[in-house]
């Protein structure tokens, strides 16, 4: 056995061993698989083997669809046969609202290029007589996915990865993880059965490898634990029941129709298929218990729990209601086995944080349909240093050190809970809330807030009267909430709101080698002291890391402000990088100020009266002119009793400032400012209003417009990149080109509905590009919207469709920062 490789993958699940096989794909000759027990012997081997394209995510539909292609090519590569069965998939729905929710997703189809078709309940009743039609009102159809055999598809892909050269040894288990400094050493321990159970032996080599995948399934916990990390993939109970023979479907397939697709009745949360003249029944039920929360027991192996009978019962009689003709079918066999999941439900796939040369596969609960394109994906990364889509709605650090075993093992039962709930853009998800709050609150909680969930953050999303029902107003047309919204946007362009932003991630940078180093990892020139630049990190490859405000405070004395939902993400990325560069820079301090700052921002023609009122200063009527705190500067400013650090920046591109505070004061500043903007009508805002407003300006959003599939120039940044000096993925980032330019759009779209920032974008019958923001215009009294077209589509007054609610509707690429492009209101002087 080898003791020193390029790359381990430690297990030999669907996952690892597709990752493996792509790593050797991918140029790696010297990979090794590590497997404790026997490979499929996690939750693979008692899948069901479904490969559903259907997802809400860009990124996991990409991983998806690249499986469902890779399977069908195994056979010809390995000559084994992985029983994949392209039956399809009919999703159904009972409702309106089900309907529209298919709409949404066919957007995210499209623009990933995942076929689809619509079918009425009667085109479903001519071709699949058994099933009920009566109460739907229609489905989607995906004809090129179906099922496959687990065991087998791994089995083939560890064929292939043979091939390829990778070494795969079962019954060693990985115990314990050591860096050197460039390399892994990984301390292996040789499986024996004792009893049935599988113990360690006395046994016990090292490995050194360059590279550790942990693709450890439901022994995420022990993985977390051995690395030092937290790791929130937890499984819980997932069931599904195989029927005996139904006659009727016995006597269809007999005169020589083909087998059923696999059918999804998402308003009764099951999934059924086909099973050798039964049918097998798999749901999502209510109250299935998280198990394994602090490791997975000796004594468990491929085994599997009772099924739990009483707990599927509704799904059941679903069943019997869509399908009548199984009734009389007995039960034939049960499967009640540990799925991991996550509290988003996206795998964790990524470097591990903080860490070097650590990769995690871990979370999945859709393990089949994704091990092929996790594979694939997490090689590039691995191999060439980055994917060729953007894996940041999977990363592992998009939770935070706040993170703990209670709330992953919660918010992973209640995202089984939510498989099949009605997933509005607009859905907030109640499980572990409150958690991480600002002082505020309490105070905002009063007045109406309706709160998201960023990062572990209760932020407002808008407020709305009292006793009004966020959960009862959503919709993936335009919700309830809709006129709040828009009442606070205005607020913003005629009057002034206030806006809680104390999400945002905050470090300070400092040291004698702060200026260095951040010259070296930022695009834009660094601002003088006192004032402020909005600047980007790139990736190795030139694309779009991480957004920054960087205020200077003094010569060597930064304070960097990015997305309050990638704290973790941001802070790995940049320690790795002050520690890579310390030796040539100098000393660079980094401190994650996030949770010692709180920050409102207020915008608006009439903030700077709301300030005037409560400013301590010698003269205050001039204290906030352009004269003394001009617009992009940063300044120390007491507002009553409180110490502001404020800066004269607007995401709503308003006149306004955002003013980071000691968060132990927050309160008193909340309520200093509620009084001053009183007279003046000031409204509290939402984060949804800032979206919508930050559109009519074509700000850029991290992780919708920003991110590591596009530069800094495709997003049409030029002005925040500075390229007279080097840095960080400059040549990368100019060798890329423009491959696709970030527009803005005015919509004419429905009357009741704005695009959500996934729809495809249409020239005439060609499909040109994608939305990655959406919303509603209070300045232009349409819907708005930003995205991705062809370089040659991405001209003024070129005019579009947006495809919505499965309609093509009128669309213009307007100038940047349609509304007051001369930002003459936030430069506006008083
Ligand atoms: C009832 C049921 C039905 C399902 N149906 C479907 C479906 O239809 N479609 C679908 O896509 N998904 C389905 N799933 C989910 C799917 O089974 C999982 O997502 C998938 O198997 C996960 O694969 P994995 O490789 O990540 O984990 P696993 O298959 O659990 O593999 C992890 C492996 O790592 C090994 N390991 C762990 N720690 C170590 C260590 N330290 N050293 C060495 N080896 C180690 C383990 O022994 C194990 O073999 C279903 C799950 C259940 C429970």
């Amino acid at each position: 056995m080898k003791t020193q490789v390029k790359a381990l993958v430690v297990g030999g699940g669907a996952v690892g061993t597709s990752i493996a096989y792509h790593l050797a794909k991918a140029g790696w000759d010297d990979v090794m698989l590590l497997e404790r027990d026997e490979l499929t012997s996690g939750s693979t081997w008692h899948a069901a083997g479904l490969l559903p394209l259907f997802n809400m995510s860009f990124a996991t539909t990409h991983i998806h669809k690249y499986s469902v292609d890779f399977y069908k090519s195994l056979e010809a590569e390995t000559g084994l046969n992985a029983g994949f069965a392209v039956v399809g998939n009919l999703r159904m729905a009972q409702t309106q609202e089900r309907m529209d929710e298919f709409m949404l997703y066919a957007s995210t189809a499209e623009t990933c290029d995942v076929p689809y078709v619509w079918m009425t309940p009667d085109q479903i009743k001519a071709k699949w007589p058994l099933i009920r039609t009566d109460d739907l009102k229609g489905a989607l159809y995906h004809h090129t996915d179906g099922y496959i055999n687990p065991a087998d598809v791994t089995q083939a892909m560890a064929k292939g990865a043979r091939q390829r050269g990778v070494a795969i040894e079962r019954k060693w288990q990985a115990d314990a993880f050591h860096w050197n400094g460039t390399h892994w050493e990984v301390t292996c321990t040789k499986m024996v059965e004792k009893g049935g159970n599988l113990v360690p032996s006395d046994e016990q080599i090292v490995i050194t490898a360059e590279h550790v995948v942990t693709a450890s399934g439901n022994h995420a916990q022990r993985t977390a634990k051995m690395l030092g990390i937290k790791i929130p993939a937890i499984p819980v109970e997932h069931q599904f029941i195989v029927m005996d023979q139904d006659p009727a479907l016995v006597a269809h397939r007999a005169a020589g129709n083909p087998e059923h697709p696999v059918i999804r009745d998402a308003d009764a949360q099951s999934y059924v298929r086909e099973e050798r003249g039964g049918w097998i029944l798999g749901v999502y039920e209510k109250n299935a218990p998280a198990v394994f929360e602090y490791g997975v027991p000796d004594s468990f192996r491929a085994d599997l729990f009772p099924l739990d009978l009483e707990r599927i019962e509704d799904q059941y009689m679903a069943m019997i209601h869509r399908i009548p003709s199984c009734e009389e079918s007995g039960l034939k066999d049960d499967f009640n086995g540990p799925i991991c999941y996550t509290p988003d439900g996206n795998p964790l796939v990524g470097p591990a944080p903080g860490l070097r040369n650590m990769w995690l596969a871990e979370g999945f609960s859709f393990g089949i349909t994704a091990a092929g394109g996790t594979g694939y994906y997490l090689a590039q990364m691995m191999v060439h240093g980055e994917a060729e889509i953007d894996m940041a709605s999977l990363d592992p650090k998009r939770y935070g050190n706040w993170m703990t075993t209670e709330f992953a093992a919660r918010k992973n039962e209640e995202c089984y809970d939510h498989v099949y709930v009605l997933h509005h853009p607009d859905e907030e998800r109640p499980a572990c809330r409150p958690l991480r709050t600002s002082p505020a609150y309490d105070r905002q909680s009063a007045r109406g807030a309706q709160f998201g969930f960023v990062n572990g953050w209760e932020r407002p999303n808008y407020y709305a009267p009292a006793g009004f029902n966020d959960h009862d107003a959503r919709s993936f047309r335009r919700g309830g909430w809709w006129q709040y919204a828009v009442e606070e946007a205005k607020a913003i362009r005629q009057g002034v709101g206030l806006i809680d932003a104390t999400a945002f991630t905050k470090h300070r940078i400092t040291g004698a080698g702060a200026t260095a180093f951040l010259d070296w990892f930022t695009t834009n020139k660094l601002p003088r002291i006192g004032r402020i630049n909005l600047t980007y990190a790139l990736t190795a490859h030139g694309t779009t890391r991480t957004e920054y405000t960087i205020v200077r405070n003094a010569e060597n004395d930064y304070y960097l402000v990015s997305a309050g939902a990638w704290t973790a993400y941001d802070q790995d990325y940049l320690l790795k990088a002050i520690e890579d560069k310390e030796a040539e820079f100098g000393r660079i301090n980094a401190q994650d100020v996030t949770t010692q700052w709180g920050v409102f921002a207020i915008a608006g023609p009439k903030s700077r009266d709301v300030l005037a009122a409560v400013i301590k200063d010698a003269d205050p009527a001039t204290a906030l002119s352009n004269k003394r705190f001009p617009w992009l500067s940063a300044q120390r400013i007491e507002l009553g009793m409180c110490p502001v650090n404020a800066i004269r920046v607007a995401y709503t591109g308003e006149l306004g400032w955002e003013l980071h505070h000691p968060v132990e004061m927050q309160n008193y500043l909340f309520d200093l400012l509620e009084k001053a903007g009183a007279p003046h009508g000031m409204k509290l805002v939402g984060a949804r209003a800032q979206n919508w407003l930050r559109q009519e300006k074509s700000y850029r959003a991290f992780g919708n417009e920003l991110g590591r599939d596009a530069t800094p120039l495709e997003a049409d940044l030029p002005r925040f990149v500075d390229l007279t000096k080097d840095f960080h993925g400059k040549d990368a980032m100019l060798e890329k080109g423009i491959r696709s330019k970030c527009v803005t759009l005015l919509i004419d779209g429905p009357d009741d509905a704005d695009p959500w920032g996934r729809e495809a974008l249409y020239h005439g019958d060609t499909r040109v590009g994608r939305l990655t923001s959406g919303g509603y215009s209070v300045a232009f009294g349409k819907s708005i919207g930003m995205g991705y077209v062809k370089p040659e589509m991405a001209v003024v007054g070129t005019k579009l469709q947006v495809k919505m609610l499965d309609q093509l509707w009128p669309a213009e690429i307007v100038e940047d920062s349609p509304y007051d492009p001369q930002n003459a209101t936030i430069r506006i002087d008083g």
